[in-house]
C-alpha cells in the first residue's frame, strides 16, 4: 500500500467537487464511452469470463473488482455496477444450482491518485450498491495490490495519462525541445518520440504491476483515447483541441497576459496510443492475452451543433488543476474562453476531425505466461 500522502508531482486529479466546471458535471463524452463499452464488457464476461478458472481458495465466495483511475464518479459507479451485474449473471449461468442463492461478496477498489477528491466520491456511492468500497490511492505505475488478490480489473480514461513529462522537452539544447507548443501534435518528431518512449515504460510499470496483481483467468478492460493506426493525431478530435489550446496560451502570451517563457515550459503529460501500440507493449509484457480490441467512434453520437461547447467544458474539467498549477488561477477563465472562441472559429477543422474511432476498449485476459 502506498504511504505516499502528499501530492505527487505528476498527480493532476480531475475537477472535484459539483460545480459548473467539475469532473462530475462534465465527464458525458467519459458517460457515453463507458455506455459503448458496456456491451462490449458484458459480451466479454459472458465469453471469457470463466468462474472455474479461478481456484476455489482464490474465490473463497468473494469476487475483487477494481476500477484504476476512478476519478469522481459518477461513471466509475455506473460501470463498476455493470459489472458486478454482469459477473453475477456469469455465476448464475455457470453454477446455476448453487445462485442466486449464493453470489459471492463483490469487493470494488476505487483507485485514484491520493490527491483525488475522494470525500466526494465516496459521499455520492450509490446507498443501494450491492458491495464492499474501498478506497486505494496511489499511482496504477506502481503496485497497488496483493499478489494475485483481484479476478476484473477496469481502467477507463486513465492510463493515457502520463507519469512524469519527457524532461528533453524542457531543454532548450534538446532537439525534443517544444518550445511555442504544449503537446506532440505539429510539433518536431524527436518530441512525437520523447512522448512515445515515456508512455512505453509507463504502460511495462502498469502492466508489470497488473501481472502480479490479477490473478491467472482474471480480466482487464481498458478503456482509452487512442489514435488510429497510421493517421496523424493532428486529425482527431483531441489533438485538434490540444493545438486549439495551445494557439490560445501563445495569443496570450503575445499579449503578455502570460509570459512566453511559461508557454514553453508547459506540456501535456498526455499520450494517446494506436491499437498497434498497445498490441506491442501487451505483446512485450507477455502476461496476457488480448481477447477483444476495438475503435469506437464516440463523436458519430453527439449532437455536432453543441460540440465546441461540450468539447472546452471537458477539457476544462480535467485539464483545469494542470493548467491552473503552472499558470495560476487568474488566467483560468481567460484561457477557456479564448480555447472556445477558436472551438468556434476552426468549427470545420474539429467536425472534420469526428469521422475516425479514437475509443479504444481493450479486453485482456490473465495468462500463465
Ligand atoms: N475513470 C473515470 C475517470 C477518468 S479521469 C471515467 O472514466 O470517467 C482520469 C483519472 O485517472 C483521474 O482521476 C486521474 O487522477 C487518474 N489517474 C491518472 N493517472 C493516474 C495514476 N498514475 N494512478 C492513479 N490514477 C491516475
Amino acid at each position: 500500500m502506498s504511504n505516499n500522502t502528499a501530492i505527487t508531482p505528476e498527480s493532476y486529479p480531475m475537477k472535484g467537487g459539483d460545480s459548473t466546471y467539475s469532473y462530475a458535471k462534465n465527464s458525458s463524452f467519459q458517460k457515453s464511452a463507458t455506455n459503448i463499452a458496456k456491451s462490449m464488457i458484458d459480451e466479454a464476461i459472458t465469453d471469457y469470463l470463466d468462474i472455474k478458472d479461478f481456484s476455489s481458495a482464490s474465490l473463497n465466495n468473494k469476487f475483487h473488482i477494481a476500477d484504476l483511475g476512478c476519478s469522481v464518479g459518477p461513471n466509475t459507479f455506473i460501470s463498476m455496477q455493470n459489472i458486478l451485474e454482469a459477473v453475477q449473471q456469469k455465476y448464475q449461468s455457470q453454477l446455476g444450482d448453487q445462485y442466486p442463492h449464493k453470489f459471492p461478496d463483490f469487493q470494488i477498489f476505487f483507485n485514484d491518485h491520493v490527491s483525488n477528491d475522494f470525500n466526494t466520491l465516496f459521499s455520492s456511492l450509490p446507498p443501494e450498491r450491492q458491495y464492499f468500497a474501498v478506497g486505494v490511492p496511489g499511482s496504477f505505475h506502481g503496485r497497488l495490490f496483493p499478489n494475485s488478490s483481484l479476478h476484473f480489473v477496469q481502467s477507463s480514461y486513465a492510463v493515457h495519462w502520463l507519469s512524469n513529462l519527457p524532461e528533453e522537452l524542457l531543454d532548450k539544447n534538446s532537439p525534443a525541445w517544444n518550445g511555442g507548443r504544449i503537446h506532440y501534435i505539429n510539433a518536431d518528431d524527436e518530441v512525437g518520440k520523447a512522448y512515445v518512449a515515456q508512455f512505453a515504460k509507463d504502460m511495462a510499470s502498469f502492466l508489470d504491476a497488473r501481472a502480479k496483481e490479477i490473478m491467472v483467468g482474471g480480466m482487464m478492460v481498458l478503456i482509452m483515447p487512442s489514435t488510429p493506426n497510421d493517421v496523424p493525431h493532428s486529425r482527431i478530435p483531441s489533438g485538434v483541441m490540444f493545438d486549439l489550446l495551445g494557439s490560445s496560451l501563445m495569443d496570450m502570451a503575445k499579449e503578455e497576459l502570460i509570459s512566453e517563457a511559461q508557454v514553453d515550459s508547459f506540456n501535456l503529460p498526455l499520450y494517446a496510443a494506436s491499437p498497434k501500440e498497445m498490441t506491442e507493449l501487451i505483446n512485450q509484457n507477455g502476461f496476457f492475452s488480448i481477447v477483444r480490441m476495438e475503435l469506437n467512434n464516440l463523436f458519430s453520437c453527439i449532437d455536432s451543433q453543441t460540440t465546441g461547447k461540450s468539447c472546452t467544458m471537458h477539457l476544462r474539467a480535467a485539464l483545469e488543476g494542470i493548467i491552473v498549477k503552472h499558470f495560476g488561477s487568474k488566467v483560468i477563465d481567460e484561457v477557456f474562453h479564448r480555447l472556445y472562441e477558436k472551438t468556434q472559429e476552426f468549427s470545420e477543422r474539429l467536425e472534420s476531425s469526428y469521422k475516425e474511432g479514437t475509443q479504444l476498449v481493450l479486453v485482456l485476459k490473465r495468462k500463465l505466461k
